[in-house]
């Protein structure tokens, strides 16, 4: 029987997540979907040091806002609890302590600043300390010391790590579904720390013992990792269990130049790196993203469905999702297509939501509205009319205005290329003929000014440009005739007589 799929997504909360992290928290997602499988959410606060308030919090409420919510994880226990680590803080001692009885691990006492001291003394002479067997044996150890002698330091309280033996002159061979094979000379590795005298375990043995214990088959995360897949491999060995299958997703890269996107390419260029606000870095949520855009367009960061197609609901991202189409090299990150994305999604949003949206927005600038143009329905109708032209909710009064106030000037380019001698008197015939129009809907009113334009001999370009010019302003905006049905007959019989004085 093949195992259930159990992939997890085991974010560190030193602060908000990236949009990075958002999208490797969505490829574990898509996976686990794709194969029926449960997502996890783990929280990896083992170093106290960096541990930040609230950004546990925001991890949670960053992946249910893009609809990516976790199966198993703080609050939701699957059975595989608990989800923190500093709540499992006592189980790893003993796994640690399995380690040097099977002789993969040992004490080591050396004091931070002779570390200190080895690192600086090796980088003035062009070179990198390394702690192995090369010189384990000179340094402060179990290996190096007699049983007796560890035991008393021990029992003397002083402060020691559980550093990982790592194995002299062997090749490792490592396995990643998007990298493929890779080999790697022991004889390069660190004896990474597993454990520390603060009673915590360090990254690597915590990262492997709680995959290991909640039954994690696939282990999907950003490429920075793969540095510790040779010792996670090795861990799992030295345990003897059946190590899960990895994927190490490529970095999303800045907009230009080199390097991977940080927070300050954001703040250069303009644009959110985090999904919800943080602190005064503005999310994408509250810069006016639809979360369909986010997750989109980061589905679309590093993977690809082998096909042109760029838009993808989550549900048709699940069916396509394989790793197999994951890139290896880094993925350029484009803010201009995220805006294509959300004006995109904005035409998918429902009017009466964006309407809501919209009113928020009007109340906050304190207009003196009129009524009939200051309810939900009003404003809905609104929407509808120009968010064809929208990328953001806040693009709604710049390319809408005009249906709420009357224009108080006119465009001067536009004003002396439409406005010619005799067109005060044409459109003072045109407001008797809408004085006469009782029904204002759009098609009509469409359907009678034609009508009176053949009738007295006039041309659609000597009273339409000014028409839509006195109703707003300039020459921008939907279908004249349905602005001037929403606005109303009053409305626009008032803004045609203010531009015949006014021009
Ligand atoms: N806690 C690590 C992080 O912050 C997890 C890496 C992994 O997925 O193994 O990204």
């Amino acid at each position: 029987m093949t195992k259930k799929v159990r992939v997890r997504f085991a974010p560190s909360p030193t602060g908000p997540l990236h949009i990075g992290g958002v999208r490797t928290a969505l490829f574990n997602y898509l996976f686990a979907k794709k194969h029926k499988g449960d997502f996890i959410l783990r929280i990896e606060d083992t170093d106290q040091n960096r541990y930040v308030e609230g950004a546990e919090q925001y991890i949670i409420d960053a992946l249910n806002w893009c609809n990516i919510p976790y199966d198993e994880g703080p609050g939701k226990d699957g059975g595989y609890g608990p989800y923190r680590q500093s709540d499992r803080k006592d189980l790893y001692k003993k796994y640690a302590d399995i380690l040097i009885e099977k002789g993969h691990a040992y004490y080591a006492f050396d004091t931070s600043e002779k570390l200190d001291f080895h690192r600086k003394d090796h980088e003035e002479k062009g070179k990198t300390f390394i702690y192995n067997y090369h010189n384990r044996l000179k340094l402060s150890n179990s290996l190096a010391l007699s049983p007796e002698e560890t035991n008393a330091k021990i029992q003397a309280g002083e402060d020691y790590v559980i550093r990982f033996k790592t194995p002299q002159d062997a090749e490792l061979h490592l396995t990643d579904i998007i990298r493929g094979d890779i080999k790697i000379d022991t004889n390069t590795l660190d004896d990474k720390v597993l454990f520390k005298s603060d009673g915590m375990p360090t990254y690597h043995l915590a990262n492997i013992v709680d995959d290991h214990l909640m039954d994690i088959t696939h282990v999907i995360r950003g490429e920075e990792w793969l540095p510790s897949l040779a010792l996670h491999q090795q861990l799992y060995d030295a345990f003897g269990w059946e190590a899960p299958q990895f994927a190490h997703l490529p970095l999303i890269m800045k907009p230009v130049g080199k390097g991977k996107l940080s927070k300050r390419d954001g703040e250069k260029m303009g644009f959110p790196v985090f999904p919800l606000t943080w602190n005064d870095s503005v999310g994408y949520r509250e810069a006016g993203y639809f979360s369909e855009a986010v997750t989109n367009f980061l589905a679309l960061l590093g993977w690809n469905p082998g096909t042109e197609q760029e838009i993808f609901s989550l549900e048709e991202l699940v069916s396509a999702f394989s790793l197999e189409r994951v890139n290896k090299s880094g993925a350029r990150f484009d803010p201009d297509k995220t805006k294509w994305y959300n004006q995109h999604y904005m035409q998918t949003q429902d009017d009466a939501d964006l309407a809501n949206a919209f009113m928020l927005n009007l109340r906050n600038k304190e207009l003196n509205l009129p009524e009939d143009k200051n309810n939900a329905d009003y404003v809905k109708q609104v929407v509808s009319l120009i968010k064809e032209r929208a990328t953001f909710v806040n693009d709604f009064w710049e390319l809408g205005n005009y249906f709420f106030l009357a224009p108080t000037q006119y465009d001067e380019k536009a004003v002396k290329k439409q406005w010619k001698e005799d067109t005060a008197a044409i459109m003072t015939q045109l407001l008797s003929l809408l004085e006469g129009t009782y029904n204002f809907e759009s098609e009509n009113l469409e359907t009678q000014v034609k009508q009176w334009i053949s009738e007295n001999d006039l041309s659609f370009g000597k009273v339409m440009p000014p028409l839509r010019l006195v109703i707003v302003g300039e020459m921008k905006g939907p279908h004249i005739f349905d602005i001037m049905a929403l606005i109303g007959k009053t409305d626009c019989i008032n803004r045609i007589k203010t531009a015949i004085a006014a021009l």
